[in-house]
């Protein structure tokens, strides 16, 4: 009796643990489910956030995409550069994935400055074929370009570029380090770059030299499939000095659209807020941006006549500048005199915690923020900007190669992406820190926050979205793109 009371006992111990078990394994099953789909549903709502629904032609291009991607990968024996050195790494340029950047439709630079858009080699190629740019040669200058209109003589150790580079008195390498961003060293990276600004300075002085140096850089960019530009000037001198030298950019523009009638420019006008510098200089720059709006319009189509300086920006090193809240009545002012003038600020260029020009630049009402790369830091601020649906500039080559961020995975635009703030890819300074213009930012962009066709296309169109030309134009600008997007899926299916 006992035994079989045991046996009973023993058999209820065995049914029990086998229903238990049982319940068990389904509770777990059901949990398990649960788990897979709940974590499921958390993946797509933290995924990339675009508007875009993939036609069956871009699903394939999309697959190419992935295969390039991984092609450049397997490539970099697992050592990806993920600072993207594209300024000397020929395992990126000579890619399938960087052709693929070159040729992508890319839409619209909106955050370049003038001085700054032609990328090295090209820059080289166009000082040599002047006969009036002289290089010093030697001394506290050396490397910087002065102006000599013919007949002139230049001082001495001032030569021209074709003849220092056939006499052996500059190489072409010497060049690329002294008047780019790679030269820097030990020194502040910033102390650098204002270095190389000043060395091409002459450029933005003379009308003749200003358009020519345009041209050339506008044929760059409808040449490598950016068809409009946004470019930061500083219109210096007097009213008639800043007509000057906006007629010559306008001019530079006319003339490559007569070559490719899809290509547009619009100029923004910028103050400097270095607080090195005189404020006085800052009210006249931002006078002469005033001015220059009312009288230099883009008349190339006479039915569709258009601004051409459409807005306003204030520059330089943002750590060691006036913060942007001291600026606020002023560009309060301009913006109720020039309601049809529009604001766009650089702010959030910097990593110290207390750095919070973004709360000014989103109360000052500008319609787009240049870099924005600490927007991540406000919350607030950066719910509001995705709310109202204010674009940012982002430029992941120069936030690298300026150090502000090491490693391109860490960028934040991904979080910008995922929560849906708007953003456009721009390259701010091609000359200094740039192979091929906007190409290296999208490839950049496309390895390090393993980026689909999708975000690529948002990004191209945001580009052409988020301009601040008018609506015509805007139109025209975006069925221009419809096309040239179609050529190249065709030619990458
Ligand atoms: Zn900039």
């Amino acid at each position: 009796m006992k035994r079989r009371t045991f046996g009973a006992a023993a058999l209820c111990v065995l049914l029990l643990t086998t229903v238990v078990s049982g319940c068990a394994q389904q509770s777990a099953a059901g949990k398990a489910k649960d788990y897979v789909q709940e974590r499921a549903e958390l993946a797509e709502s933290n995924a990339y956030k675009t508007t875009v629904e993939l036609t069956e032609k871009e699903k394939r291009v999309d697959a190419r995409l992935q295969a390039l991607k991984a092609e450049y990968l397997e490539s970099c024996k697992d050592n990806v550069p993920y600072d993207m050195p594209v300024m000397t790494d020929e395992n990126i340029w000579n890619s399938k994935l960087y052709q693929f950047c070159k040729e992508l439709p890319k839409g619209a630079d909106l955050h370049v400055h003038g001085l700054a858009l032609l990328p090295a080699a090209e820059f080289m190629d166009y000082v040599e074929s002047r006969p009036d740019l002289y290089i010093v040669t030697e001394g506290d200058q050396k490397y910087t370009l002065v102006y000599h209109a013919q007949g002139e003589t230049p001082a001495e150790g001032e030569m021209l570029l074709k003849d220092a580079l056939s006499e052996g008195v500059l190489t072409r390498e010497e060049l690329n380090t002294n008047w780019t961003l790679l030269g820097a060293g030990e020194e502040n990276i910033w102390v650098w770059f204002e270095k190389l600004f000043a060395r091409h300075q002459c450029l933005g002085s003379y009308p003749e030299l200003v358009q020519s140096y345009y041209e050339d850089a506008f044929r760059y960019y409808s040449q490598n499939n950016t068809e409009y530009l946004e470019v930061r000037v500083l219109l210096f001198g007097s009213h008639e000095d800043a007509v000057a030298n906006a007629e010559a950019i306008r001019a530079a523009y006319y003339k490559v659209r007569d070559e490719d009638p899809a290509f547009r420019v619009s100029i923004v006008g910028c103050g400097l807020k270095s607080v090195a510098l005189d404020p006085a200089l800052t009210d006249t720059l931002m006078d002469n941006a005033q001015y220059v709006h009312e009288q230099v319009k883009d008349t190339y189509d006479e039915k569709n006549t258009r601004d051409f300086l459409i807005g306003v920006d204030l520059v330089n090193e943002e750590d060691q500048s006036t913060p942007l809240e001291q600026y606020a009545p002023m560009l309060k002012k301009i913006k109720a005199d020039h309601p049809d003038l529009h604001i766009i600020l650089h702010a959030g260029e910097s990593l110290f915690a207390d750095s919070d020009n973004v709360i000014d630049a989103y109360l000052i009402g500008a319609e787009r923020i240049g870099h924005g790369l600490n927007l991540y830091r406000f919350p607030d601020i950066e719910e509001a900007v995705e709310e109202d649906d204010i674009c940012l500039e982002v430029c992941p080559i120069s936030n690298q190669i300026l150090r502000y961020v090491a490693d391109l995975r860490l960028h934040p635009a991904t979080e910008y992406l995922k929560r849906g703030v708007p953003f456009a890819l721009c390259s701010d300074d091609p000359a200094y820190e740039e192979h091929t213009t906007l190409a290296d930012d999208h490839f950049a962009a496309i390895v390090c926050w393993d980026l689909g066709l999708a975000e690529v296309k948002q990004l191209c169109m945001n580009a052409i979205d988020y301009s601040l030309t008018d609506e015509a134009t805007k139109k025209e600008m975006k069925e221009n793109w419809e096309q040239s997007w179609d050529t190249f899926l065709e030619a990458w299916l």
